[in-house]
C-alpha cells in the first residue's frame, strides 16, 4: 500500500482487495477511519477530531470530494474506498476467515436489522453482538465491558462523524477489537 499526503494526513492508496488483505493478514491493532470532504471540513474546526484521525493507524480515501483534492495536489488513489462499497468487502473476507463483527450505533434496532441484511449477504458472516449508539453511551465502561464480553475481532461503529473517531481514538486501549472502524451512517443504509 501507498500513501497520498492530505490535509497532513497520510491517506491509504490501494485497491479494495490489497486493503484488505493486509487488515486481515497483519498482525496488531487497527483503528481505521474513512475520510470525506464533510470530515476534511469537520477537521479543521475541532482539533478533538484531528487528533482521532492523526493517530489513526489507516485513513481511507472516502469519495470524489477527496479524490478532487488529491488531483488538485497532483496525486491520485489507486481506488475511492468508501465506507458503503468496502466495509461489506471486508466483512465477506472476515466470514471467510470465521472472524466475528460486532456492530455499534445508531437508533435502537437499527444494527440489528443492519445485522439480519449483512447474514442474508454474506453467508458465513459471524455477528458476534450488536448495540445502538444512544441507550446507555454514557456509560462509556458498561459499552466497553459489553463489546469486549462478546469478543469480536472486528468492531464497526457508526455514531456519525465525528463521535465515531474520537470514541474509538479514546477507547482504542481497552477495547480487545483487533480492527475498530467508523462508517458513519451505513447501519441505517444497509438496514434499509
Ligand atoms: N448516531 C448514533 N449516536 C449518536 C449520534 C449519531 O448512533 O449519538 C448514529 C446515527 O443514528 C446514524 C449515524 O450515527 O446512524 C450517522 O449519523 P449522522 O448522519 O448524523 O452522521 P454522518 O453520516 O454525518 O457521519
Amino acid at each position: 500500500l501507498s500513501h497520498v499526503s492530505l490535509f497532513g494526513l497520510d491517506l491509504v492508496s490501494g485497491t479494495t482487495a490489497a486493503v484488505i488483505h493486509d487488515l486481515l493478514h497483519t498482525t496488531g491493532r487497527r483503528r481505521v477511519a474513512f475520510l470525506n470532504a464533510h470530515c476534511g471540513n469537520v477537521m479543521a474546526r475541532d482539533a478533538t477530531y484531528a487528533d482521532a484521525l492523526a493517530t489513526a493507524d489507516m485513513i481511507l480515501p472516502d469519495g470524489i470530494g477527496i479524490e478532487l483534492a488529491a488531483r488538485f495536489c497532483g496525486a491520485r488513489f489507486a481506488e475511492n474506498l468508501n465506507g458503503t462499497d468496502f466495509t461489506p468487502a471486508l466483512l465477506k473476507a472476515a466470514a471467510a476467515k470465521g472472524l466475528g463483527v460486532y456492530l455499534l450505533g445508531a437508533r435502537p434496532g437499527v444494527a440489528e436489522a443492519a445485522a439480519r441484511q449483512l447474514c442474508l449477504s454474506i453467508p458465513g458472516l459471524r455477528i458476534v453482538g450488536t448495540r445502538d449508539g444512544y441507550d446507555g453511551m454514557a456509560d462509556e465502561d458498561a459499552v466497553i465491558a459489553a463489546i469486549n464480553a462478546a469478543r469480536p475481532d472486528i468492531l464497526i461503529t457508526a455514531l456519525g462523524v465525528p463521535m465515531q473517531d474520537v470514541w474509538l481514538a479514546r477507547n482504542a486501549h481497552r477495547l480487545d477489537a483487533r480492527i475498530t472502524m467508523g462508517v458513519g451512517a451505513l447501519l441505517d443504509f444497509l438496514a434499509g
